[in-house]
C-alpha cells in the first residue's frame, strides 16, 4: 500500500504575508548586486513578501549566461536582511541545496528540467532529509501528470510537507502563442488527486512575452490556483535570461490590481441557484450516458455483421463523412469543432475498440 502524502496546507507553512493569491516574484537570474536589490526594494514597496532570483540557471544550450553562482547567494541574504522579504531560489543538484542552506534561503524550487528526472529528484530528496523548508516543484516539461506526482512523493518522502507545486506549463513541437503550453486539463488533474496540494502558477514561463501574463494569471485565478510566480526585473528589456517576459516591480502591480479573485463558496452566497443549474446538469449527463450506452450497443452489432462479412473495422470514407456532418452540425449550435474533433475521436475510438474485441476475441 502507497503511504499517504503528507502535505501543509499553505495557511500553515508560516510565511508572513499570506493573502490570496501568495505572490512570489524577482527577477528571472541574479545579474547583479545592484540589480537584484533595486528589484527587491520595489517589489517590497509593492507589497510582495516573497522574493525569487535564479543563481544557476538550466540553459538549453552551453554557451550562454548559466547564472552568476555563489555571489548571487550573497546578495539574497542581503534582500533578507534589508526587507525583511523571504528568498527563494532554484536548485537542482546537492551541492546548490548545500550552498543556499548556508546563506539561509527560505524557500526553494525545482525547475521544470529537474522534476522530468527521477535520479535527479531522488538525489536532491536524499539532500534534503532532515531540513524543514518549502519546496515549491514545477511540472516537468512533458506533460506527464505521473512524472509531476512522483517528484512530489520522493521530496515528501524525504520529510518535507511543506510542499507546493508550480504550473509552467509544458514543451511543445505545435507552434502556439505560448512559450510553453499551459495544458490546463493537468493542473486540475493535479488538483484532483492532490486537493491539499497548494499550487502556484507561472504565467511568465507559460506566457513567455509580458502581454500574455495577466491573461494567465486571472485564468489561474479562475481555476482556483493559491499562487503567482511572476519574473519581475528593474530594467526588463536588458535581462540577461528571458528578457521578454519579465516585467517592472510597478507592471506587476498594476496587473496584480487587474486581477479578480473568485473564491469557491463565498460566504454569504446562497448556493440554491447554484443547485439549481446543476440539477439540471445532472439531468443532461444522466440523458447523454444513456445516449452514448445506446450508441456503444448499436456500434457492436456494426461489429458484428463487419465480422459476418468479412468487412474491416475502419471505414475512412464513412468516418470522415462522420466527422464532417458533426463539425457543421456542430458549428450551427455554437460548439467549437476542435471540441467536436476531439469528442468524436474519443467515441469513434471507444467504437474501433469495441468491434475490435467483437472481431478477435469472441
Ligand atoms: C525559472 O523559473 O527561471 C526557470 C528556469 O524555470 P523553468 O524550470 O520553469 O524553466
Ligand atoms: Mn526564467
Amino acid at each position: 500500500m502507497k503511504k499517504e502524502l503528507n502535505i501543509l496546507p499553505l495557511n500553515s507553512w508560516k510565511l508572513p504575508l499570506i493573502k490570496k493569491p501568495l505572490v512570489i516574484s524577482g527577477p528571472c537570474s541574479a545579474e547583479t548586486e545592484e540589480q537584484v536589490l533595486q528589484t527587491a526594494r520595489e517589489l517590497h514597496s509593492q507589497g510582495i513578501g516573497i522574493f525569487r532570483a535564479g543563481i544557476w540557471k538550466p540553459r538549453t544550450r552551453p554557451g550562454s549566461f548559466e547564472g552568476v553562482g555563489d555571489i548571487g547567494l550573497e546578495w539574497l541574504q542581503k534582500v533578507k536582511k534589508e526587507t525583511k522579504m523571504l528568498v527563494a531560489t532554484e536548485i537542482a543538484t546537492p551541492k546548490h541545496i548545500e550552498r543556499a542552506l548556508d546563506f539561509g534561503i527560505d524557500i526553494f524550487w525545482i525547475g521544470a528540467r529537474t522534476t522530468a528526472n527521477p535520479f535527479a529528484i531522488q538525489e536532491i530528496a536524499d539532500c534534503l532529509q532532515g531540513v524543514d523548508i518549502p519546496v515549491l516543484i514545477k511540472n516537468p516539461i512533458n506533460p506527464d501528470v505521473e512524472l509531476w506526482i512522483g517528484a512530489i512523493e520522493r521530496i515528501n518522502k524525504a520529510g518535507i510537507n511543506r510542499i507546493g507545486a508550480i504550473h509552467r506549463g509544458f514543451s511543445s513541437y505545435e507552434h502556439s502563442i505560448y512559450r510553453n503550453h499551459p495544458q490546463w486539463q493537468l493542473a486540475i488533474e493535479l488538483q484532483r488527486r492532490l486537493p491539499q496540494l497548494p499550487l502556484i502558477n507561472d504565467p511568465s514561463h507559460i506566457g513567455g512575452k509580458r502581454d500574455l501574463i495577466q491573461s494567465i494569471a486571472q485564468k489561474a485565478m479562475d481555476l482556483n490556483f493559491d499562487g503567482l510566480m511572476i519574473e519581475s526585473h528593474i530594467n526588463p528589456d536588458k535581462a540577461w535570461s528571458d528578457a521578454k517576459q519579465q516585467i517592472t516591480p510597478k507592471q506587476l502591480s498594476s496587473i496584480l490590481d487587474t486581477i479578480v479573485i473568485r473564491d469557491v463558496s463565498p460566504e454569504g452566497v446562497p448556493l440554491e441557484t447554484l443547485e439549481e443549474y446543476r440539477y439540471k446538469i445532472d439531468k443532461i449527463d444522466d440523458d447523454f450516458m444513456d445516449l452514448l450506452q445506446k450508441r456503444m450497443e448499436i456500434s457492436e452489432e456494426i461489429g458484428k455483421y463487419k465480422k459476418q462479412n468479412n468487412m474491416t473495422i475502419l471505414q475512412a470514407g464513412r468516418w470522415a463523412h462522420l466527422l464532417e456532418k458533426n463539425r457543421k452540425k456542430g458549428e450551427k449550435r455554437d460548439l467549437n469543432p476542435e471540441f467536436i474533433f476531439k469528442l468524436y475521436k474519443a467515441i469513434h475510438q471507444e467504437s474501433i475498440n469495441k468491434q475490435n474485441k467483437i472481431m478477435n476475441d469472441e
